[in-house]
């Protein structure tokens, strides 16, 4: 028996479990350790715009870029934000719509040394300074029809010598060599902003060696090829949106942009994947939902697709049952991860219809450990329910500038001194086949589209209208279907759900706006005086 001794508890050891068990989840359950190429993403990059400068690297609205092309794009923004004095692991936010530019915009970024910030356009001014302020940003790339945005949020921090350069403005530049910036591997890459539950979004770091891992997970899992192309769908503000542009990159393929009108199109977005000839897509269960519904009424071919990648939330059984009942040849991928381990961490690769009734997150991959935690951070024995967490490469630094909320979710992995390990919050347990069943959330995070979404951020915001004395926020729906946020409060004055709801829509972004407000002269309390969300919920349904 083994036991490691923590006296501060907050560091991970293992219970009472025999060698044989600690070996089998230390080592047999952990992902394969494949080395990582010498060269970084960007040298990567480089070489396939060497290889292949003319092939097709980018598709928007028919629209079209070469690597060449796209390559001296990018290099004329890196030369811009060198010449303006960026330093390595300095952010810059690229506030753009999804458009050949903006790759451009962030593989500059990335050959600068720079880390990428993305900002979405349509996000409200205040989110977007926010957003800056956490992260001290002084360098912002945008274009002519998004620059209102920086502008507002650089106004309203008040922020002397922000550097913004408009994509346009470079378009001509005759910089376009490679800048050569040197880059390591444990050089901050990017910055994700996620919902937090205290009211504030926490800016998860990620490295480029983590990145890099990432995006050769993503090869791997999705077999691309030369000459294969992949969707690029996820908003810019969703990290799953980088592989969808990167790991193409990195092998010849490359990336098709779609628009989220053509994408909520469903028959338009059908059409297109096979006029496209894509190869991969990736999409949201919410979403698989809507795409097996008309497929089921509409019979039609996706062209060449012969992978959906699956993410962001629980993949239902019901849902994959339909998938193989309208598709039986195209695979479904149930890729599991989180923003601070760099997206796809366990995925399970399903070629139809599994045994079970419900849908595993399959194992850790390369360069993975995953662990199940009991209450006391020790690793639970096999088959118990517990805290997941991640351990390798792929966990990222922490949240910028954010000691406090950095040291509640990431440790120091006793097993591999040095490395981190990051809790997911989420609950899983070990399955005999060394998948992990999963099992929801320890708190209130919840997904509406994929999106992240904290409730206790939308609730911390509500309180900060005047009129609001006490609110409540609750989902209701399940997660195949478009799930709703809906509010309930106090108030002693006169207020409108209108007003509340316009109040919301300037802080915060529009999937975590409530779609009803409902007022109550007292919010309903459980016995130990918490809110009784689970009957604001029945009261939800009933109304
Ligand atoms: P991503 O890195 O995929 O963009 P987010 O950081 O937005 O993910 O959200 C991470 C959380 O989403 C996870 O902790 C988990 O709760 C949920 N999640 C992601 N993928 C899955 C999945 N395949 N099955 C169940 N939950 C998932």
């Amino acid at each position: 028996l083994q036991l490691l001794v923590n006296p501060d508890g907050r560091h991970l050891t293992a219970a009472l479990l025999s060698d044989q068990e600690l070996r089998t989840q230390l080592h047999d359950m952990a992902g394969p350790v494949e080395p990582l190429p010498g060269p970084l993403f960007v040298e990567l990059f480089e070489d396939q715009v060497r290889a292949r400068p003319d092939d097709l690297a980018a598709t928007h609205n028919g629209r079209q870029w070469s690597y060449g092309e796209l390559n001296a794009r990018a290099n004329r923004i890196a030369h811009a934000l060198l010449r303006n004095g960026l330093t390595a692991e300095e952010p810059v936010a690229v506030v753009m719509e999804r458009n050949l530019d903006w790759i451009a915009a962030l593989l500059g970024v990335f050959k600068a040394g720079g880390v990428y910030l993305p900002v979405r356009p349509d996000f409200p001014v205040d989110r977007v300074a926010t957003q800056l302020r956490g992260a001290a940003c002084r360098f912002g790339v945008t274009e002519s029809a998004s620059a209102r945005t920086l502008e507002g949020a650089i106004d309203e921090l008040g922020a002397d010598g922000f550097v913004v350069l408009p994509v346009e403005a470079e378009a001509g530049s005759a910089h376009v060599t490679n800048p050569g910036t040197p880059i390591f591997p444990d050089q901050l890459a990017y910055i994700y902003f996620t919902s937090g539950s205290t009211g504030a979004p926490k800016g998860a770091m990620c490295e480029h060696a983590g990145m890099l891992n990432h995006q050769f997970i993503k090869i791997t899992d999705t077999e691309l090829v030369p000459g294969d192309v992949v969707t690029q769908t996820a908003s810019q503000c969703f990290d799953i949106s980088l592989w969808q542009v990167v790991a193409p990159l990195l092998v010849g393929g490359s990336t098709l942009i779609v628009d989220t009108a053509a994408q909520l199109d469903v028959a338009g977005f059908i059409g297109m994947l096979a006029a496209g000839g894509v190869d991969v897509i990736q999409v949201v269960p919410s979403f698989l939902d809507v795409m097996v519904s008309h497929l089921a009424r509409n019979p039609s071919s996706l062209g060449d697709v012969r992978m959906v990648s699956v993410t962001g939330e629980a993949l239902k059984i019901d849902l994959v049952r339909r998938w193989f009942a309208v598709m039986p040849d195209i695979k479904l991928i149930n890729a599991y991860g989180a923003t601070e381990v760099h997206d796809d961490t366990m995925h399970e690769v399903l070629h139809g219809v599994p045994a079970t009734d419900f849908v595993s997150v399959g194992r850790p991959q390369r360069n993975v450990r995953t662990y199940v935690l009991d209450e006391s951070f020790r690793l639970a024995p096999l088959g118990t329910p517990g805290e997941i967490a991640f351990a390798g490469v792929s966990v990222g630094r922490g949240y910028i500038n954010d000691e406090e909320r950095t040291a509640l979710a990431f440790t120091e992995d006793p097993y591999h001194p040095g490395d981190r390990v990051y809790r997911t919050g989420d609950f899983g347990r070990w399955l005999p086949d060394g998948t992990i069943e999963f099992l929801g959330r320890r708190d209130e995070q919840v997904k509406i589209r994929g999106y992240r979404v904290e409730i206790g951020e939308i609730e911390n915001k509500l309180l900060r209208m005047p009129e609001v004395d006490e609110c409540a926020v609750i989902v209701v729906g399940t997660a195949d279907d478009t799930k709703t946020l809906v509010a309930w409060y106090t108030t002693s004055a006169t207020v409108l759900a209108e007003q509340l709801r316009d109040f919301l829509g300037a802080l915060l972004p529009e999937y975590m706006v409530p779609t009803s407000f409902h007022r109550l002269p007292s919010l309903p309390l459980t016995e130990n005086g918490k809110v009784d969300k689970k009957s604001l919920t029945r009261m939800a349904a009933a109304a």
